[in-house]
């Protein structure tokens, strides 16, 4: 624990990334709490060990339905349907790929294109049957793996707001590496958090710049968060379902404003894959979602501001809104 102006900042290491909760009060055993409950989420939704609620249903693939909890049951109807959206870049059926590609683990390399071929036939979210009634989930074909790595930190992230509330916290940020969510301003701050914005590729302490919110989530996703690089290009680990590769286009990384981090965590994948001139047009429709695209290019590009403001630290990128 540390405190700074009147900050008490505790951490821990979960779910493989640092773990961040800034309270306004001395509390130990509020933090405790707090990780206790990202642990328990944790072990439903992880895929990265043998056991957990999501693991159930992947090993009865091709088998048989299994029956999960309601939040587990909930999570993948949403997934299931922002996977179904047309042309959407998100797909939570995306396991194989992702397993195979290996990023961020031992023994990544690029795989045969043959084999990526292999396994897209078994990514049809199409396929997943959901029964609402049981709260089951079946995946027809042996070999189809679901994959929540894209919005369980989101989701989890909006549990704690909601639990730090139903405890009566008036102002608090939780940092699920990467994933900000925050209830009210901090004291004598009516301007909200400031929250960076990283520098891709750069040290943990270089910014671009701030943003500043109150009570919202900010959620970022990035190509420099794991990669690795062979034969000159860089293979990272948000992928195009229509083609088992990295995506490749001009984003470094896209940064969302929204009341859930939930919704952040989602359309983080969803305007990854729409690039920043499409997401900006689709934002145009979407008053509640802001986000920020930094590109290749050095472009930091805003959406019309409205949930946030953005200070530019570094002007060596050019800013545009
Ligand atoms: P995030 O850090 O929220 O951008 O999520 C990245 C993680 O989402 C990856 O490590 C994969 O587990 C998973 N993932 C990668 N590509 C996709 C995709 N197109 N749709 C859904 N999940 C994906
Ligand atoms: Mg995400």
């Amino acid at each position: 624990m540390t405190s700074d102006a009147g900050v008490h900042s505790y951490s821990a290491v979960l779910m493989g990334s640092p773990i961040l909760l800034k309270l306004f009060e001395d509390n130990p055993t509020l933090a405790s709490q707090v990780f206790r409950l990202i642990k328990q989420q944790e072990n439903l939704f992880t895929v990265n060990r043998a056991a957990s609620e999501v693991m159930a249903i992947n090993h009865a693939a091709g088998r048989h339905p299994v029956v999960v909890s309601a939040p587990v049951f909930e999570l993948i109807s949403v997934a299931h349907a922002v996977s179904i959206l047309p042309d959407s870049a998100f797909n939570f059926t995306i396991g194989p790929v992702v397993k195979r590609w290996k990023i961020g683990f031992q023994g990544r390399e690029v795989p045969p294109a043959a084999e990526i071929e292999a396994l897209l036939r078994l990514t049809d979210p199409h396929q997943v049957v959901l029964d609402a009634e049981q709260h089951s989930v079946f995946l027809p074909l042996p070999g189809m793996e679901i994959d929540l790595g894209a919005i369980a930190k989101g989701y989890i992230a909006d549990v704690v707001q909601a639990f730090l509330r139903q405890q009566g916290v008036a102002q608090a940020l939780i940092n699920l590496g990467g994933n900000v969510q925050t209830l009210g301003s901090p004291p004598h701050q009516p301007q909200g958090w400031g929250i960076g914005l990283k520098k891709p590729f750069g040290r943990d302490d270089e910014l671009l710049g701030t943003l500043q919110v109150q009570g919202k989530s900010v959620v970022t996703s990035g190509i420099y968060e794991r990669y690795f690089e062979r034969d000159g290009r860089c293979w990272h680990h948000i992928f195009d379902p229509h083609t088992g590769y990295p995506l490749d286009n001009e984003l470094l990384s896209v940064t969302v404003i929204a009341d859930r981090s939930l919704d952040g965590d989602i359309y983080t994948t969803l305007l990854y894959g729409m690039g920043p001139e499409q997401g900006l047009a689709y934002l145009a429709g979407q008053p509640d979602i802001d986000a920020v695209f930094v590109t290749r290019d050095r472009q930091i590009i805003c959406s019309p501001a409205r949930h946030f403001r953005f200070s530019q630290l570094d002007f060596s990128w050019q800013l545009r809104h």
